[in-house]
């Protein structure tokens, strides 16, 4: 390890609605220039404001070409698919949702007993073999998640590896690094990340320098703002002298593919998106299984 990841950008999520009116800071959002391959879209919610008034959610809608991954770290999100499956995903667990060819599903937040709903979804991409596969759950409680504990760093392990411990979620295309990081005050986290891959820090909570050079300087971070890395193999991150830093770490593998948007669906082309359309219309966007012989 060599080569340390430099902060290339800083992001300020926008605030946006979506679905039957959730209030939303988006972080990254899908677009054909594609900058964050291969992550799409990437979501913070967080209510908590009694003048956003009722609950909204997301009502039945479909999703083709894609892995919608989500991350409660309060209240829930109540969903229910095409395919038949229901759950609930409370604070701490992940649901790692591959669409594939497609599913159709609903995603109802509700509040925890403090009336809290705080949570994140991460849009990762899937490469043009992948993206007519069939749909697969990866559903992980909050206990199965590796929690490690060094030094006043805590690390919940989603995907990838820290100090020899991996993350539940494997078998991904786009081969991701996913963990909740929480640094007490000036505390450093050093992160190997492959060369090439793409890497960003979602900053919910506190501050720190991220990015850090050989001299321990870096770029600092505050709540609540996305930190792009260049490229390198690993970076380094430490907590304000006088504060926490809490922030969800990404990184994986880009397809270099071309990618065409549409709402709930990123396919390669437009007669992709055209027939994700015409699917639906048709009633055959769900696939039955068919069974043969
Ligand atoms: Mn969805």
């Amino acid at each position: 390890m060599d080569t340390p990841r430099f902060v290339s950008n800083i992001i300020e999520p926008k605030m946006v609605i979506e679905g039957a009116g959730v209030l939303l800071r988006r972080s990254i959002a899908p677009s054909r220039a594609n900058l964050f391959d291969p992550f799409l879209l990437f979501d913070h919610f967080a209510f908590n404001d009694p003048i956003e008034g009722p609950i909204r959610g997301f009502p039945m809608h479909p999703h083709r070409g894609i892995e919608t991954v989500t991350y409660m770290l309060e209240g829930s999100v109540n969903h229910r698919d095409s395919l038949g499956n229901a759950g609930l995903i409370g604070p701490g667990d992940v649901q790692w949702m591959t669409s594939g060819r497609g599913i159709l599903h609903e995603e109802m937040p509700r509040r925890s007993p403090d009336g809290n709903i705080y949570g994140f979804q991460l849009w990762v991409n899937l490469p043009a073999a992948l993206k007519m596969s069939q749909p697969r759950y990866q559903e992980v409680n909050a206990d199965s998640i590796p929690s490690v504990q060094v030094d006043g760093a805590t690390i919940r392990i989603v995907a990838g590896e820290v100090a020899g411990m991996s993350g539940p979620v494997t078998e991904i295309a786009a081969n991701p690094i996913y963990m909740d990081v929480q640094l007490e005050p000036g505390v450093s986290f050093v992160q190997s990340i492959p060369g090439g891959h793409t890497a960003v820090a979602y900053v919910f909570d506190g501050r720190g320098d991220f990015g850090l050079d050989q001299a321990g300087r870096g770029e600092r971070v505050e709540a609540v703002r996305m930190a792009i890395f260049g490229d390198g193999d690993h970076l380094k991150v430490r907590a304000a002298p006088d504060s926490q830093v809490r922030f969800m770490l990404m990184a994986g593998a880009p397809f270099r593919e071309p990618i065409v948007p549409y709402g709930p669906f990123v396919m390669n082309t437009t007669l992709e998106i055209q027939q994700a359309l015409d699917d639906l219309r048709n009633g055959t966007f769900v696939q039955e299984l068919t069974i043969t012989g």
